[in-house]
């Protein structure tokens, strides 16, 4: 057999766990035609002391606008991850996301993604299917698969206004999200430290999760906090595993803050006696030593709780001020520095990053800390706090 293209000497791992295999591996016609023999062909790589491995899957990509940029620019800001083997991305997740769109999330689901968009372009698109189709349109640089985002989901039904939503409300995002999983998507992520994700409570996601354990589907999630919430936070998510028998996936396991190290063990084993129980439970790690997210996450939520919207008021009252965004800077700056002190004068066990209250952390399966009252949904101000968000971001 003659190839177009042998890549020689490498060590050959299949992705499969089976040991390595030494020797060629001959491509002919785009496809793998023989591993492991010796094979003339027009073209030869050496890859003497490198590893030869399928594609890997990047199960924790935010490219959905990146890939939907229609805009030969978008390789560029590609062309680091290929460059890693990544040839399949997972979009959607963290409740974040470009679709569905419909209902309130129209007008605010593009001002929250401001952070992941690498530039202003207009959306072609409503359900998930359409979002893919774009994708196809536009030309696919890598595999894509992608979640649906609870972000979109409740924004639509419920706007940026925290607390519960009505059964109306509900019955519209399952309808929303059963199309979106018929439309191909591997299931539902939420992201619980995130608007709207932080007013959501475990019932709800509950809920929905159970139209995904229905479908087969993964229920995914940034979850409610990673310092000193982050064993009541697991907690949440394993219960609502225990409770639906959704296949349950920790994103981007971590403890933030030397002091909450010692969790990572602890969770690990909470994870595990929730296998034990029956319910499938996975967990993903950042390869590096460092987290980023979008400014609005560090905001404890009651600092959202008139804060911004007093500050977006007061800059509405001076003519042409929203006109100068950094004058929102500015009142950003006051408002963190007012968080710093704030945070300074409380006692410890009080800062909090999720609306979960601190407290003793439970076994998987009792039941979850009761959500507190939300902020008032008018003191929230909707789109104010995503303005002033975007223009700072
Ligand atoms: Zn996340």
């Amino acid at each position: 057999m003659r190839a177009d293209l042998v890549i020689q000497n490498g060590r050959i791992l299949d992705g499969t766990g089976a040991p390595e295999l030494r020797g060629d591996l001959a491509i002919r016609g785009g496809k793998i035609a023989s591993l492991g023999k010796e094979v003339e062909a027009e073209d030869v790589i050496d890859a003497t002391g490198k590893v030869v491995a399928p594609g890997f899957i990047d199960l924790h990509s935010h490219g959905d606008l990146v890939l939907a940029w229609p805009s030969d620019d978008r390789l560029s800001l590609l062309e680091g991850r290929i460059a890693q083997g990544i040839t399949t991305e997972i979009v959607g997740n963290c409740g974040l996301g470009a679709a569905p769109l419909f209902g309130g999330a129209t007008e605010i689901l593009p001002q929250i993604n401001g952070w992941m968009t690498p530039a202003a372009f207009a959306w072609s698109w409503k359900g998930i299917g359409d979002y893919l189709s774009h994708l196809e349109r536009v030309g696919l640089p890598v595999n894509v698969g992608t979640l649906v985002p609870h972000g979109p989901l409740r924004l639509g039904v419920h706007s940026l206004a925290p607390g519960e939503t009505s059964g109306e409300a509900r019955r519209l995002m399952a309808e929303a999200l059963e199309a979106a999983l018929e439309e191909g998507a591997f299931g539902l992520s939420a992201g619980l430290i995130y608007p709207p994700g932080m007013y959501t409570s475990t019932e709800e996601l509950s809920f929905l999760a159970r139209r995904v354990a229905r479908s087969g589907g993964i229920f995914t999630s940034h979850v409610r906090g990673s310092s000193e919430t982050l064993l009541d936070a697991v907690s949440e998510i394993l219960r609502i595993g225990l409770d639906t028998g959704a296949r349950v996936h920790h994103s981007h396991a971590e403890a933030v803050g030397r002091r909450h190290w010692p969790k990572l063990a602890r969770f690990l084993e909470m994870e595990e006696a929730a296998r034990a129980e029956g319910i499938s439970v996975s967990a993903d790690m950042f390869p590096y030593t460092v987290a980023a997210t979008m400014m609005l996450a560090i905001f404890p939520p009651w600092s959202l709780e008139g804060g911004y919207p007093a500050a977006h008021r007061a800059s509405e009252e001076r003519p042409g001020a929203r006109a100068h965004p950094g004058q929102h800077r500015d009142r950003l700056a006051e408002l963190a520095s007012l968080a710093r002190g704030r945070m300074a004068a409380q006692p410890r066990q009080s800062r909090r990053l999720g609306p979960h209250p601190v407290g003793p952390h439970r076994r998987p399966g009792q039941p979850a800390s009761p959500v507190p009252p939300a902020a008032d949904t008018r003191e929230i101000g909707n789109r104010s706090v995503m303005e002033i968000a975007t223009c700072v971001s």
